[in-house]
């Protein structure tokens, strides 16, 4: 019984905390008053919690509100009854983390260096602790080399690509760069490199099922690009939350 209320009461506190950071770190970079996500506008805290609709724009707060909330409902039930690698509030301020840079990333296309700069603090602390310092530096390192490596080659691909078709298109950006090498950071060496796996792999399913709707909807396009980060993070996300220790 206390585990489904403790799920029912963080699990909303950290669905709308998520959801709260969502809308005004795109806008302002920095936690501020509530904010419509359509057009910007600062909301009143009540109209907000209430998902009332901008007096602005008109528009009704999205769906995701909803599905963040339920997953992150879910997750603090996953987090207590699932043997995790972390502690009760470490697990869920983690979580928490997770779910903003995914988000924003799908909403807007963009990694903030203001959240990788916060990730690298939590992630670096949480690293020492659970497996020492070489360990956390390395996976950091290790992180960042890897994923600097795909990313030039992502663009060599592009640059060979766009002499046959003219477009400017971006393969990874220097976002996931930065937020693959806080999760090294996190994981520790060598682990960041089976959530490279898991992530190369989600991502590899994820476009193959994507060009076959395509392919079947008769609307392929060659220049899909997909974001990235939920990917990374799905990696770091398994080995921490999916598997026993
Ligand atoms: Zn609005």
């Amino acid at each position: 019984m206390l585990i489904i209320w403790t799920s029912l009461t963080i699990g909303l506190l950290g669905g709308i905390l998520i959801n709260y950071l969502a809308d005004c770190l795109p806008h302002r970079r920095r936690p501020t008053k509530p904010l419509c996500n359509h057009c910007g506008m600062s909301l009143s805290l009540q109209s907000y919690l209430l998902l009332r609709q901008c007096p602005n724009c008109q528009q009704r707060r999205r769906v995701r509100y909803i599905v963040v909330i339920l997953i992150s409902i879910w997750m603090v039930f996953w987090i207590q009854t699932f043997p995790v690698r972390m502690n009760f509030w470490l697990s869920w301020l983690v979580f928490v983390i997770f779910g903003v840079i995914t988000v924003i990333d799908i909403e807007y296309r963009v990694i903030l260096f203001e959240s990788v700069l916060v990730s690298a603090l939590v992630f670096a602390t949480i690293g020492f602790a659970r497996h020492g310092i070489w360990s956390t530096l390395f996976g950091g390192l290790g992180g960042y080399l890897v994923m600097f490596f795909l990313y030039w080659l992502g663009k060599l691909i592009l640059k060979i690509k766009s002499k046959a078709s003219s477009s400017n298109e971006e393969a990874l950006g220097f976002g996931d760069v930065n937020l693959f090498t806080v999760l090294g950071l996190l994981l520790g060496f060598p682990a960041i490199f089976v959530a490279l796996w898991i992530a190369i792999f989600s991502a590899g399913i994820f476009s193959l099922a994507l060009v076959l709707r395509m392919l079947i909807l008769r609307q392929y396009r060659s220049d899909m690009a997909i974001p990235y980060a939920p990917f990374l993070i799905f990696g770091a996300f398994t080995l921490l939350y999916l598997i026993r220790p």
